[in-house]
């Protein structure tokens, strides 16, 4: 019976097979934990993958690093209780490695759905664009307009050729920019202001009952003169058009749109 007896095993090496049972399985659990969540981490973009496995090297690799001081220290305690990690860490940079080819494996199982699916990681948002400051200023306070450009009317001669902001008799008229005033009478247009900007644009403001300033700069936003009904003019209003330099009258709607106001 030695044989048999030899055979059988000591209580010692029944703890051993447990032990090494229990580390297997934890090994496993471990392994496939971390598999599972770099997955999870790496699936948004192959560089944010190469991130993530770096971090967690990095990380397993400083806890390791702990763990086998702590053990130097107490070597009775690095027994079964360090070792998985220990395998775990390898384990880590193994799935790391691997879970590289997995992404660029799933990258290429991808591409077909590219045109039908939303892009996974979305591109960095572009910076927002900085708010337009208006290059321009209302002529008078109040938004609103009445007739506008190009319209057919029996008060002109063909058609309109500016903008009118219906205001009260007296409102306050501003320079809509920086620039240098004149003023004249016309039988038609009345008494008129005209600013000329720094790029040779005029802006004609009309049908005013009097001048603030009759010649000379002013700066964006001073007041210039007070709407009136001169000339041919059914009721106070501001007639205003805009004479880009060598040019007649533009529509001045998308003229103060394309300088950042909308006058409506
Ligand atoms: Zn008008």
């Amino acid at each position: 019976m030695a044989p048999e007896a030899a055979a059988r095993p000591t209580r010692a090496e029944l703890r051993l097979a447990a032990r090494e049972q229990s580390r297997a399985q934890r090994r496993g659990a471990a392994k496939a934990a971390t598999r599972t969540a770099l997955l999870r981490v790496a699936l948004p973009s192959v560089a944010a993958l190469g991130v993530a496995a770096a971090a967690a090297i990095t990380v397993q690799g400083e806890a390791d690093q702990q763990r086998a001081q702590a053990a130097g220290r107490v070597p009775s305690q690095a027994t079964a209780d360090d070792a998985p990690d220990g395998t775990a860490a390898q384990a880590a940079a193994q799935v790391a490695a691997d879970g590289g080819r997995t992404q660029a494996s799933r990258g290429d199982a991808r591409q077909p759905l590219a045109g039908t699916q939303p892009a996974e990681a979305p591109p960095a948002p572009a910076p927002a664009p900085e708010p337009v400051k208006p290059k321009v200023v209302m002529p008078v306070a109040q938004h609103g307009l009445g007739e506008l450009f190009g319209e057919a009317g029996s008060r002109w001669a063909n058609r309109h050729t500016g903008i009118d902001f219906p205001v009260d008799g007296g409102s306050q008229v501003m320079a809509v920019a920086d620039g240098t005033i004149r003023t004249q009478w016309n039988p038609f247009y009345g008494y008129m202001s005209i600013l000329k900007m720094s790029d040779g644009t005029e802006a004609w403001y009309c049908h005013l009952r009097s001048y603030k300033i009759r010649k000379g700069p002013v700066k964006q936003g001073d007041v210039i003169a007070f709407v009136g009904s001169s000339g041919n003019s059914t009721g106070p209003h501001l007639h205003f058009e805009v004479r880009p330099a060598g040019s007649g009258p533009i529509d001045p709607l998308p003229w103060f749109l394309a300088n950042g106001l909308d006058p409506r």
